[in-house]
């Protein structure tokens, strides 16, 4: 989907300001450490005498002072620029995902506030249960949210307790069916360990639900996902199959950056923040372990993480 006007402009006005921004360092900078660094040549190169060679050396390292201190601040400008840009992105996008479930759970509460379904049960019910949905989906952003301003402030204290992981992924894969329709997603779990596994319930769950909400997002109409947990020498895998667009081998190194999206892919539900994966990497990490992805771009993705165990 085409990005939306608004972010264009904003876009073009940053690369003009930031084009102003190399136009002036080169002027400011470059031009007078140029002549400077010229200066000192002809003096070490014509000049006679030990003043000379002073003089020269002291242009030169002068020179070659402030060509250091230009190449830092551009770097820390750039660097300031690109989180910034992230940043109003990641508003933009959070919001409009926002809106979708909430304009839907509005609309559905009017029309049974103005008694249209007083007569008819069964359509009353099924609206009832899409407010449901739709409010799950927001839990889930909300969480999501929140979940990374903990992680990225270290405020997230982990509660490490022996405990079944199957328990704990069974809660999120109950969590993640109440979030579409029955018929919507051909959806298996496969929750075979025995095992227990020092481990934080919420943010094993988190785990889950992101990967789970990433496989429902990035498929097609015809949605295949299996979620698996397997006792395997080392501790329990956790897998997430889904039968979606797949992710190109480049991007694969990308994905699992804050705020990184494969742009190309933003429409109706697979709006995001670009925060899910790495929220899954940080929590792996907390639990001493790593998230793999298997994919063929076009034939869907495979994300695993292997809890330690015995
Ligand atoms: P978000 O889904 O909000 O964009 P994520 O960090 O969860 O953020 O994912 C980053 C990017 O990785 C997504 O924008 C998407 O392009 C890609 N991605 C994640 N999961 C999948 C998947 N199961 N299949 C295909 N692409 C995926």
């Amino acid at each position: 989907m085409e990005r939306p006007l608004p972010s264009r402009i904003s876009r073009l006005r940053h690369s003009m300001s930031l084009t102003g921004a190399i136009v002036a360092t080169a002027v400011g900078v470059l031009l007078p450490v140029i002549l400077s660094t010229s200066v000192g040549i002809v003096a070490l190169a014509l000049g006679k005498g030990t003043d000379w060679t002073i003089f020269g050396v002291l242009v030169i390292s002068f020179a070659a002072a402030a060509t250091g201190g230009a190449v830092v601040v551009t770097v820390l400008l750039s660097r300031r620029n690109r989180l910034a840009r992230q940043q109003a992105d990641f508003i933009a996008n959070v919001t409009h995902e926002l809106r979708t479930p909430l304009t839907a759970i509005r609309m559905y509460a009017e029309t049974i506030q103005m008694g249209r379904l007083d007569n008819n049960p069964e359509l009353c019910r099924a609206s009832v249960e899409t407010i449901l949905r739709e409010t799950e989906w927001l839990e889930a952003m909300i969480d999501q949210v929140l979940t990374w301003r903990a992680a990225s402030k270290d405020m997230d204290r982990p509660d490490m307790q022996e405990r079944m992981l199957k328990e704990t992924v069974g809660v999120a894969v109950e969590r993640f069916r109440r979030m579409f329709l029955p018929g919507d997603v051909q959806f298996e779990a496969e929750l075979n360990s025995v095992r227990k596994v020092f481990h934080d319930e919420r943010a094993v769950e988190s785990i889950v639900l992101n990967l789970l909400v990433n496989a429902y997002k990035y498929t097609g109409a015809d949605k295949q996902i299996i979620i698996r947990l397997d006792d395997v020498e080392n501790g329990v895998r956790l897998s997430v199959k889904d039968n979606g667009m797949g992710i190109s081998p480049a991007e694969q190194e990308k994905i699992f950056e804050p705020f990184y999206r494969v742009d190309s892919r933003l429409s109706g539900k697979a709006s995001g923040g670009g925060l899910g994966l790495a929220i899954v990497k940080h929590h792996a990490a907390l639990h001493g372990t790593t998230v793999h992805v298997e994919s063929v771009e076009g034939r869907g993705a495979t994300f695993a993480v292997q809890f330690p165990g015995h």
